[in-house]
C-alpha cells in the first residue's frame, strides 16, 4: 500500500481515538489534508484514497495544482489556509472553494466582489490570533464579533466558522486554554450565525487536543504527506 494511504489511515484512526475519548463521533471532526509543498500526484493518492479536503497555503502553487487536478478530481475541495495578499484575491475567488485565513473586512469584500456569479458562495472562516504574538496573522479575539457581523452582510461570502494557529509550544496546558478560548467564542457566534459549523483547529501534532477542545476539522499536513523539509 501506498505510504500516503497508510497515513491517511492512521491520522483517521487518531481521530477516532481522540473522539472516543470525549463521547464524540468521529463523523463531527472532518479531515483537511494540507498538501502545500507537495506534488500533485500525492493529493491524487489521497484523493484515491477517499480524501476530498485539501488546503493549501501559496496561491500560486495551488492554483497550479488545482488546474492539473480538475479534470480528474472535480469533487475536491480546496481551502486557502495561508495569508491572502489583496492582489491575489481574484485568483483565489475563482479557484478556492473555502478562505479560512480571513482577518481583514477589505480582503473579505475583495473576495465577495471578485467571486464569480456562477459558483456557490465562497465559504469563509475569520482566522483568531489567540496566542497574542505580534507576528502572527489573524485578528484578536475582541475584534471577532465586530468583523463576523461585516462580513456576513457581504452576498459573495457564507461565513462559516473560526480558524487559529496556537502558539508553537510544548506546553499543553498553554495550548488547551487557547484552543478553550477559540471554542468559547465559536460557540457565542454560532448561537447568532446558525450557518456557522466549523471550528477549525489542530494540526499533525496537536490533533487530539483539538478534538478534546471541540475542534470540527483539523488541517493536517505532515503527517500525512510526510516532512516538508526533507
Ligand atoms: C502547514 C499548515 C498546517 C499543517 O501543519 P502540519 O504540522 O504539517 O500538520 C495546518 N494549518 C496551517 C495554517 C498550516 O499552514
Amino acid at each position: 500500500m501506498n505510504t500516503i494511504v497508510q497515513h491517511l489511515q492512521q491520522v483517521h484512526d487518531r481521530i477516532t481515538a481522540a473522539a472516543t475519548i470525549c463521547n464524540r463521533n468521529h463523523d463531527g471532526v472532518q479531515l483537511l489534508a494540507v498538501s502545500k509543498t507537495k506534488p500533485a500526484a500525492d493529493v491524487l493518492s489521497a484523493y484515491a484514497a477517499g480524501q476530498r479536503q485539501f488546503g493549501e497555503n501559496y496561491v500560486q502553487e495551488a492554483v497550479d495544482k488545482i488546474a492539473a487536478l480538475k479534470a480528474e478530481c472535480p469533487d475536491i475541495r480546496w481551502h486557502l489556509i495561508g495569508p491572502l495578499q489583496s492582489n491575489k484575491s481574484r485568483q483565489v475567488a475563482e479557484a478556492f472553494d473555502w478562505v479560512q485565513s480571513v482577518d481583514r473586512l477589505r480582503i473579505a469584500q475583495r473576495l465577495s466582489a471578485q467571486r464569480p456569479g456562477n459558483m456557490r458562495p465562497l465559504n469563509i472562516c475569520l482566522q483568531v490570533n489567540v496566542s497574542g504574538e505580534d507576528n502572527k496573522s489573524g485578528l484578536p479575539p475582541d475584534q471577532v464579533e465586530a468583523l463576523a457581523q461585516q462580513v456576513s452582510q457581504l452576498p459573495g461570502l457564507c461565513l462559516r466558522g473560526l480558524m487559529a494557529i496556537p502558539e508553537a509550544t510544548d506546553n499543553s496546558d498553554r495550548l488547551k486554554t487557547q484552543l478553550l478560548e477559540l471554542k468559547q467564542l465559536f460557540d457565542r457566534m454560532a448561537e447568532k450565525y446558525p450557518q456557522m459549523d466549523t471550528l477549525s483547529m489542530g494540526m499533525s501534532k496537536d490533533l487530539e487536543l483539538a478534538v478534546a477542545c471541540g475542534s470540527t476539522l483539523v488541517r493536517v499536513g505532515t503527517a500525512i504527506f510526510g516532512s516538508r523539509n526533507p
